[in-house]
């Protein structure tokens, strides 16, 4: 089998070029005579691969002088803890509710205080983004959390939320790269980067430095703490090495494709291509309010089951794979993340108005 078009929320698709590069350096890097996943975390040349991908990371971003970069284990999940171990010094902070992403940050968050939902769209089983533009934020508030594109259920911010001066933090897993993203807006952001960066294994959080500090609660571990961690660079114990050079080899990659702001145009444009369909057919339908669409995660129903199931299985034998829909949502989700060719979108919805045509 040749390769398929994978509409993974994550692990996901990688950019081909760079599996390609992966191979090519496999036994031998540079010359080095070993692979990257065999060297010293230690050793000089991963010390320039390491310093590399922070310099191309922070170039595609613009990230300010005054942020840290940090490559770390633990999946994004371990962020919803290190967090308000870190940075809920009052013991307070809000937290706005769009998903389950969002709502396990906010559980996390409750066993070190007062973690409070600002406001929620759990009501209409989160299809929406709530008004945040008049949040009830009090002054003793640590931070105000957010998870900018929500994975599940396909829906993300138009508008970042008036904070009333409080830092933002953002969870940007879904999206990371996707588009530009304006540091000066957030104190912290962070993501996982197994859906729209590299392999995975790490997330990178980006912090305001003097938001690091010794200061953190009293029962943070050693390798939660982001002064450890930031004292270090990233290096203070065995990171995930093979996963930091993967991840270079993408930043390299997007700004081969113009940067962010050209990542975005793609990106939107093949959204659209999915859109569009979406909204014309009489079979297929978005889950969404329109103006919260995800640009990233695009969940559609037919509003049957049995058919959801025939499509699902169709599709997968026509090399369209991992369109089946989270399992709290049901029905499908497409995962359109950088990595997914434009083609890999409009092959997919041919694909679809051959299905309707065949099953109405
Ligand atoms: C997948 C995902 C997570 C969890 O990531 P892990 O790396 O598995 O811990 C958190 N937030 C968002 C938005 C996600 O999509």
């Amino acid at each position: 089998m040749g390769r398929v078009y994978n509409f993974s929320a994550g692990p996901a698709m990688m950019p081909e070029e760079v599996l390609k590069k992966c191979a090519e350096e496999m036994l031998d890097y540079h010359g080095c005579g070993q692979s990257v996943m065999e060297m010293s975390h230690r050793s000089k040349v991963f010390e320039e691969i390491i310093n590399t991908a922070e310099k191309d990371f922070r170039e595609l971003i613009g990230i300010p002088d005054n942020y840290k970069v940090l490559f770390l284990q633990g999946g994004a999940w371990t962020q919803f803890s290190a967090i308000p171990m870190n940075l809920m010094k009052n013991r307070k902070a809000g937290y706005i509710i769009t998903g389950q992403w969002a709502k396990k940050a906010w559980e996390e968050g409750k066993r070190y205080g007062d973690a409070v939902a600002l406001a929620s769209s759990a009501d209409k089983t989160f299809s929406y983004i709530p008004d945040v533009s008049d949040l009830p934020i009090t002054e003793d508030m640590d931070y105000i959390y957010i998870c900018q594109n929500n994975t599940i259920y396909g829906t993300r911010y138009k508008e970042l939320p008036d904070t009333k001066g409080k830092d933002l933090i953002a969870d940007v897993s879904s999206m990371f790269l996707s588009e530009p993203h304006d540091m000066s807006k957030y104190a912290l952001l962070y993501g996982g980067v197994q859906k729209n960066v590299g392999p995975a294994g790490m997330s990178i959080v980006v912090i305001r430095e003097d938001l690091i500090t010794e200061d953190t609660l009293p029962e943070t571990p050693t390798l939660l703490k982001y002064k450890t961690q930031a004292d270090a660079g990233s290096l203070f114990n065995t990171p995930p090495c093979y996963t930091i050079y993967t991840c270079g080899l993408v930043f390299k990659w997007i700004k081969e494709q113009g940067g962010l702001t050209a990542m975005k145009e793609k990106n939107e444009k093949k959204a659209k291509i999915l859109y569009d369909y979406l909204d014309s057919s009489k079979m297929f339908k978005g889950t969404v309010e329109k103006e919260y669409r995800s640009l990233m995660n695009v969940p559609f129903v037919t509003g049957d089951d049995e058919l959801n199931k025939k499509f699902i299985s169709e599709s997968e034998a026509a090399g369209f794979v991992n369109l089946k829909g989270h399992r709290s949502v049901g029905g499908m989700r497409a995962s359109i993340y950088n990595a997914m060719p434009e083609e890999g979108v409009s092959k997919l919805v041919e694909f679809m108005e051959d299905f309707e045509k065949k099953n109405s």
